[in-house]
């Protein structure tokens, strides 16, 4: 197996287009495990580690540009107060040695359903950039994830950035697996409150083909905060509203009976995530008056 060790960004993308049968390889979390399994045998690995960068994080725009290689252990320790929804997200990946290697881009070049950053992404209303030799191109992360485990990259193209607007509001990310540490997620859900355009982010995770936003559920608790004016009174939530709310969740939901758990398990504890979710990031916004 050939291994490539581009050193540039223009050399990675050049090694792309003229290798379309390398596997980019980041951390390693995921690739290493199908070649130790023998799931994937390819001609040849395309390592990103040397491009310096994709490990690279800075403000522009007034947006966080992340690169693609950035670990999970560096989004918690140097992104947490711009991106509080995905450093919470980070927090549950794995163990210490998995959040070390482990990188955002490879949880979107995987797109399992189960990836935790993408419940948190989706809140946030991320964008995913994507390059090749033949040009870049942006895409809200919704539209990246299309099916279990087939994300939107073209062959020759690789991922190079994820575009993220700090937080506005508290964020919350909620996990359910069948231990506290190193567990894939049952199912999952992500929160943003983003008070400077009144709107509610969702983002549910392992309860469909693909991670989702539960459009409706965002929809209706952005104008129900609005329509009784607790966006700017900070008031306490009607506990009608927060149970519509995790209706709507649950309702966006297309499970399955899997290894780790029912599709009934999986729609319950969506809406007590949903519920729960929304009640805790509410209270930071009160708090924070
Ligand atoms: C023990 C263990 C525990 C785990 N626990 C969790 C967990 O709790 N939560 C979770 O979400 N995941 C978990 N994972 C999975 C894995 O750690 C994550 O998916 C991680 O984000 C993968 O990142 P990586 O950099 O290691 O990706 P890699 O393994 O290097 O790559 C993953 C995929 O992305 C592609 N890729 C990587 N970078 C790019 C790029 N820039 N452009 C295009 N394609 C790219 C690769 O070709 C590959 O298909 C776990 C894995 C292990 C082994």
């Amino acid at each position: 197996m050939d291994f490539l060790r581009p050193a540039s960004w223009a050399d990675a993308l050049a090694a792309r287009a003229e290798h379309p049968g390398a596997v980019p390889i980041a951390g390693g979390t995921d690739v290493m495990v199908e070649l130790n399994f023998d799931r994937r045998r390819p001609a040849a690995l395309l390592d990103l580690t040397r491009v310096d960068d994709l490990s690279q994080w800075y403000e522009q725009d007034g947006l966080v540009r992340l690169g693609a290689g950035v670990t999970f252990a560096r989004l918690i320790s140097e992104l947490g107060d711009q991106l509080p929804g995905l450093a919470m997200a980070s927090r549950t990946v794995g163990s210490p040695q998995i959040r070390n290697r482990g990188t955002v881009g490879g949880n979107l070049g995987t797109a399992s359903p189960a990836g935790d950053a993408h419940p948190a992404l989706l809140a946030a209303g991320a964008e995913v950039e994507v390059e090749s030799v033949r040009g870049s191109r942006r895409m809200p992360v919704s539209d990246f994830y299309l099916g279990v485990k087939r994300n939107a990259l073209e062959p020759d193209e690789l991922i190079r950035a994820v575009w993220i607007a700090p937080a506005t509001g508290p964020q919350q990310f909620s996990k359910i697996g069948t231990r506290n540490a190193m567990v894939i997620a049952v199912c999952a859900f992500g929160l943003a409150l983003h008070p400077d355009r009144l709107a509610v982010g969702t983002g549910v995770g392992s309860a469909a083909p693909t991670p989702l936003v539960a459009v409706e559920a965002g929809v209706f608790a952005g104008s129900a905060l609005e329509e009784e004016g607790l966006w700017e009174s900070r008031g306490e939530l009607p506990p009608a509203l927060t149970k519509e709310f995790a209706e709507l969740v649950r309702a966006s939901a297309a499970p399955i009976d899997d290894v780790r758990g029912t599709a009934a398990y999986r729609l319950h504890a969506l809406s007590v995530m949903a519920r729960r979710c929304l009640v805790w990031a509410w209270n930071d916004y009160r708090r924070a008056a």
